[in-house]
């Protein structure tokens, strides 16, 4: 049983549609196609932090030795906190479990995921337009930007925020902007003083007044490939930008304006940031999110349907409802918890295996079974994020509370990294799924 010989069509092709894919190939799915927009695959932002929850999956696609590969190595501890005055240590938080947390490009991520699916299931320069639900013949199809047509009987909506089978299946609302911005960029460990450099080879953040400084160290020595990607989360009124884009290049005098008064660290970075960065500029993204949505799902004709995958069902920014649409900059600035791949790798291999080894042939049965399995978690996430963005950048940031220490932030996180989907599918699945063949 399964939909094992269904025509799937995942649209989007960032980490989470290149996560499904390698989940369908992984869990045996057959007539998988993928459709990206851009000509070629790219990640533009910083680093990205993969935690041992998602590792768990990216190990059994077998892409441990690729990951490790491109990633930092051997980091002391999961992030140690300092203030943003004085430089001074504050605490931190050890690693919570194996295999630990993988510090690496967006973009070196992508080419492993890319590593192992065929080229022939790869469709680029496919922009969708639109979906027709037909009453006779393929349930579905897709329509592109370039006149082109594929189609379906499952369409998984990788398409990231802006997400356009989010709204094809009639799901109207707009994204909301957060009240926050992030500036993104890399310097080089030899453009910082010694003792800083030593510093930013671990995951650090510095603590603001409702703003901070995250680094992440990417990549390791053995292949060169090591730098500090920078983080900065900063409260900014939407005026003056273009709401379309969401993104710009911007002058490395923005961010520094923000952290002016900061330690010497921070002064460090921004140095370091001039002379990495040849034209003086970083990334700069204003922040959206959208209110979560009570269904992923909606079904067509003959067992087919349409699911929505990653930050098109939930984009997992560090924002809630009430702090939305805001121009003030007095709001409380939130982080993310670095969750949002993470749950898209999680959500991947949980669709997959569902759809392969469903016992029955109710498909609507089967995606319903996914989302009750996967929204009450990614629920929690999204709420946790924005809980921890309040410790993360707070009034007093020099001060430790009973919420702010490093054992109550960890633990605040455990829940999360300790979690194995694989293990969560066989127990909670042993009812509905067929693992006779399966390689969970
Ligand atoms: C500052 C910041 C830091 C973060 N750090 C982390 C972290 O450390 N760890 C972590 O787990 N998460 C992190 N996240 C979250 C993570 O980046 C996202 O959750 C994740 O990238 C979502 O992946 P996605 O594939 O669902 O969407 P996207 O990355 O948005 O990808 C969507 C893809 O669909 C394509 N597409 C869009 N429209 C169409 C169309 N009409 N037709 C065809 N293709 C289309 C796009 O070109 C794109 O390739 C961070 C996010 C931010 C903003």
């Amino acid at each position: 049983m399964g939909f094992e010989d269904q025509r799937v069509a995942i649209v989007g092709g960032g980490l989470g549609g290149m996560s499904f894919l390698n989940a369908a190939l992984y869990a045996g799915l057959k007539n998988v196609q993928l459709y990206e927009q851009a000509p070629q695959f790219g990640e533009v932002g910083a680093g990205v932090n993969i935690t041992s929850n998602a590792n768990r999956v990216l190990d059994a696609f077998g892409l441990q030795e690729s990951m490790t590969r491109r990633s930092s190595r051997k980091l002391p501890c999961y992030m140690e906190y300092h203030s943003y005055k004085s430089g001074e240590y504050l605490g931190h938080i050890e690693e919570f479990s194996k295999p630990p947390a993988r510090l690496l490009h967006r973009a070196d991520l992508l080419d492993s995921l890319k590593e192992r699916v065929p080229q022939s299931s790869l469709n680029l320069g496919k922009h969708l337009a639109s979906i027709d639900r037909n009453s006779s013949g393929a349930p579905y199809t897709l329509h592109f930007q370039d006149g082109s047509t594929a189609e379906a009987d499952i369409i998984i909506g990788c398409d990231g925020i802006k997400s356009n089978v989010r709204r094809d299946m009639g799901l109207g609302d707009t994204p909301n902007y957060s009240g926050q911005v992030v500036y993104r960029g890399f310097v080089d460990y030899k453009d910082l003083p010694e003792e800083t450099a030593q510093l930013l080879r671990k995951t650090v953040n510095f603590r603001g007044p409702k703003r901070h400084v995250l680094i992440l160290p990417i990549g390791n020595r053995e292949t060169n490939s090591d730098r500090a990607a920078v983080i900065g989360f900063m409260s900014e009124p939407l005026e003056a930008w273009d709401s379309e884009s969401w993104m710009s290049r911007s002058d490395i005098a923005s961010l520094q304006e923000h952290v002016r008064d900061w330690c010497p660290q921070v002064q460090d970075i921004i140095e370091g940031l001039r002379k990495s960065s040849p034209d003086g500029k970083m990334l700069k993204q204003a922040l959206y999110v959208r209110d979560p949505i009570d269904k992923w799902y909606e079904m067509g004709q003959k067992n087919s349907g349409i699911i929505l995958l990653g930050d098109s069902a939930h984009s997992t920014l560090p924002h809630q409802g009430k702090f939305l649409a805001t121009t003030s900059t007095d709001i409380l600035l939130t982080i993310d918890t670095g969750q949002g791949t993470c749950m898209a790798i999680e959500s991947g291999i949980a669709l997959a295996t569902i759809l392969r080894h469903w016992k029955g042939d109710d498909l609507e049965g089967a995606f319903k079974f996914y989302q009750d399995l996967r929204k009450p978690r990614t629920d929690r996430v999204t709420q946790t994020s924005y809980d921890a963005g309040r410790l993360a950048s707070a009034d007093t940031p020099d001060q430790m509370t009973d919420n702010f220490n490093p054992g109550a932030l960890g633990e605040r996180m455990r829940w999360i990294m300790e979690y194995n989907v694989l293990e969560d599918l066989r127990a909670k699945g042993a009812d509905v799924l067929d693992f006779h063949d399966s390689r969970l």
